[in-house]
């Protein structure tokens, strides 16, 4: 909807609508232009309008790049665009999306000089980690000294940088471990290529090499001009970033290689990177201006998403990192309704109070999409997640374990692949025996043994089977299996996806073996395998021009979302990480206490904490009007329960910008035993906090029970359900007064609403 808000707002020309330094930004030309400000100031609609406008001056559409850091924010700017020039472009033409799906575009046009067809496989993590496990045995190292991962963390490490393994020496390591690394890389590019596959850091890295390769041989004036390559580098007129403070040096380099003629436009904000432990460096935009003579660097300080207490709240979490540029923000909005901080028993009350906050919020009309709850990790996604299905919420969970990630779905996926390109073994090998057709370990050891030794695929290795070694009815049934292949590979781009998709699960057998199964398990995979049906018809609608290896890449780089419940009406859940750049009217951030966020594994690194202070101060600025805290006294996280104190970005908040009303929920019934006495001092609504750090002190539910008979050392919060004698079950709507003449109100189910003494009611 806010595309439509910013066209009609748009009269007058396509800078209506934006502040002076915004305006600035967008009408630059003749060279480079840097937007470095805090969030919500319009760095993103700069972009936007920027854009527009360029396309309003004659720009051809296919000669402008835009880059943007997610997937779903490439389809928003695409509205947004769309929006702004109503019908007068053609701006399906413009090159929008991440670092990831341009680098996976180019490979597919131009990739044969890196060794890659254009039906490539993109591998994921868990992809990666099945070569690299065969890589480490192939090496006979010790998984237990050298896991996958960590190896694999190095090699990322090093695309990070745009390192090749001729370079690793570069990252510092020592030996044994560089020469290790070393062959390891050398060998899982060597299984990757025969499996005419890439990795995430490879779609970055190969892109770049071959851009690289193309400047070369341009610069020397050979052939340049009729290098489909080189054309790449001079294709664009103007290139746009956004969030350009997550970059890392390879896709720096790819940015300056792709705008080599064209002017570039970089926004972003030093206080909003938050992928460092991914290899971005904030260096690229701080340093942004050395690099680029001539930079136009634009400052803007309205922020028009949040209010004030929002904003002051935003402002004391970040203000405590040193090394910033220090920007001051401020809002017209005024200050709106204090941040509320609520102090719950457990993830389990703090998951019933956002659930039943979102459903009176929802019943009062408003709309469940402008919710949204977030969390540091996915593991405290599963009790929200619960509660908000028992209150018959909708939600949208972004990444995760993934629909994607569900054996049948992998399974079916793994078919398609192996259609369009049979050489990626791991996708083969997952589905040669799936579902059972008697093709065993031996004969798959034995084939991948042989192609090993050969240096080609387990698919090539799989024409010629009786060279492995196989007894014949294996024989057979690899011949059996390939025929099947091919005969199914006939349909792709033949016949609509979701075609496709039926003859897969029908000719592999794989329907008729859940069918026969007859458990519900079996009925929910068939149920999946339905869903991902659905999501082909709805993808195919949505483009109907694409092929299957658009989908599949579509799977790869945009990984895991699901919804539960109705789509349109759902409200979000996500990580802080997936919620840069998007805003909301009402946000609960969850888990606010110290381990959880920040994150334990950050308490001993000063770089990280500044890091994880600065997702933090991502989480604050997402809200436009309400936003809400919750941590709890004692959380079961990875399978243990923790005592939790608050988080120390909560203990920065400002006082007067925090809620009074928090101060009621969590300040009454005071703790009385001294056991459980320590309150910190602070600010004088966190006097009020009662909480509990000594790990041999939580509260049973005994204790509990006997408090609120005292009226004292229990949290009350709506929604909480509390018993009563005669009454049954209710929920807590409300209360007045305090110790013993504290009155309740509970709304008991088929008796209404009552006014009960606190002593008459346990909590459940
Ligand atoms: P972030 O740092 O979080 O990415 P941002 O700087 O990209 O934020 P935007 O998302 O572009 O900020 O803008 C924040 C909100 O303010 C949006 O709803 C946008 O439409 C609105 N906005 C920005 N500039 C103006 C303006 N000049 N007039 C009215 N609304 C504006
Ligand atoms: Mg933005």
């Amino acid at each position: 909807m806010r595309h439509m808000d910013e066209a009609s707002s748009d009269q007058g020309g396509r800078t209506a609508g934006l502040n002076p330094g915004q305006r600035a930004a967008v009408e630059h030309r003749g060279g480079p232009v840097l937007v470095l400000a805090g969030a919500g100031t319009g760095k993103t609609r700069v972009i936007t309008h920027r854009v527009a406008s360029l396309l309003d001056e004659g720009i051809p559409p296919w000669r402008i790049l835009a880059v943007t850091f997610t997937n779903r924010a490439a389809g928003e700017m695409r509205e947004r665009i769309e929006g702004l020039c109503e019908a007068d472009h053609n701006t399906r033409e413009i090159w929008v999306g991440t670092f990831h799906s341009i680098c996976a575009r180019i490979l597919r046009q131009h990739g044969t000089p890196v060794g890659l067809s254009n039906r490539f496989s993109i591998y994921d993590s868990a992809d990666q980690q099945s070569v690299m496990r065969k890589v480490l045995e192939g090496l006979n190292v010790s998984p237990k000294m050298y896991t996958p991962r960590g190896v694999l963390g190095i090699l990322d490490k090093a695309k990070n940088r745009g390192y090749g393994p001729e370079d690793l020496e570069k990252l510092d390591l020592q030996d044994p471990v560089l020469s290790i690394a070393r062959k390891a890389y050398e060998a899982y590019q060597a299984r990757l290529r025969a499996a005419d596959a890439a990795d995430f850091g490879d779609l970055l890295l190969q892109a770049v090499r071959l851009l690289r390769a193309a400047r070369k041989t341009s610069t020397q004036g050979q052939l340049g001009d009729l290098d489909p390559v080189a054309r790449l580098l001079t294709r664009f007129d103007h290139v746009v970033v956004d969030e350009f403070q997550d970059t890392n040096p390879i896709q720096a380099e790819l940015v300056d290689l792709l705008s080599s003629d064209a002017e570039l436009c970089v926004v972003g904000d030093d206080d909003q990177a938050i992928y460092g432990w991914r290899g971005a460096d904030v260096d690229q935009i701080l340093l942004f201006g050395d690099r680029h003579r001539g930079t136009e660097i634009v400052k803007l300080e309205q922020n028009y998403r949040s209010t004030t207490h929002i904003l002051s709240c935003a402002d004391a979490v970040i203000r405590k990192n040193r090394g910033r540029l220090g920007k001051t923000l401020w809002s017209e909005l005024g200050p709106g309704e204090p941040v509320r901080v609520l102090m719950l028993r457990d993830e389990r009350d703090e998951a019933r109070l956002v659930a039943n906050e979102a459903r009176a919020a929802i019943d009062e009309g408003v709309d469940p999409p402008s919710i949204a709850i977030f969390y540091r990790t996915h593991a405290q996604s599963r009790v929200i997640e619960d509660e908000l299905r028992r209150a018959g919420i909708s939600c949208r969970i972004v990444g995760g374990v993934a629909f994607y990630e569900r054996l049948e779905v992998k399974d079916v996926l793994s078919y398609l692949s192996v259609l369009l390109n049979p050489h990626s073994d791991v996708h083969l090998a997952r589905v040669v025996n799936r579902p059972a057709r008697k093709i065993g370990n031996t004969t798959v050891t034995r084939l991948a043994n042989r192609a090993t030794e050969e240096g080609v695929s387990l698919w090539t290795a799989m024409a010629n089977p009786e060279a492995a070694g196989l007894a014949a009815a294996a024989v057979r049934r690899i011949r059996e299996f390939v025929a099947m292949i091919g005969e199914l590979q006939a349909f792709v781009d033949e016949v609509p996806l979701p075609d496709l998709l039926a003859e897969v699960v029908e000719r592999t057998g794989y329907a008729a073996a859940l069918a026969v199964e007859e458990s519900d398990e079996s009925h929910a995979r068939l149920e999946n395998l339905q869903e991902l049906s659905g999501n082909l018809i709805e993808f195919t609608e949505e483009r109907p021009e694409a092929k299957l290896s658009d989908y599949l890449e579509l799977v790869s780089l945009v990984g895991g979302e699901r919804s539960e419940g109705d789509k349109e009406r759902a409200v979000t859940m996500m990580t802080v990480h997936s919620a840069k750049g998007l805003e909301f009217e009402r946000v609960y951030l969850t888990g606010m206490e110290e381990r959880v966020f920040p994150h334990s594994r950050v308490l001993d690194d000063p770089v990280q904490m500044e890091e994880e202070r600065r997702l933090a101060y991502v989480a604050v600025t997402r809200a436009k009007r309400h936003l809400t805290l919750t941590m709890c006294q004692r959380r079961m996280l990875y399978g243990q329960t923790q005592v939790g104190s608050p988080s120390r970005f909560v203990l920065d908040l400002p006082a007067e910008a925090t809620d009074q009303v928090g101060r009621a929920v969590t300040r009454s019934p005071r703790v009385a035993s001294p056991r459980q006495a320590p309150v910190r001092k602070g600010p004088a609504w966190q006097n009020d906090i009662v909480y509990d750090e000594s790990p041999d002190a939580p509260f049973t539910d005994e204790e509990l029970g006997d408090a609120v008979e005292e009226g004292e050392g229990v949290h009350l919060f709506i929604g909480m359900h509390l018993r009563h004698k005669a009454w049954g079950e209710g929920e807590l709507v409300g209360w007045h007064g305090s110790g013993r003449s504290l009155k309740l109100q509970i709304k008991f189910p088929g008796r209404g609403l009552k006014t009960v003494v606190a002593s008459f009611v346990q909590p459940v």
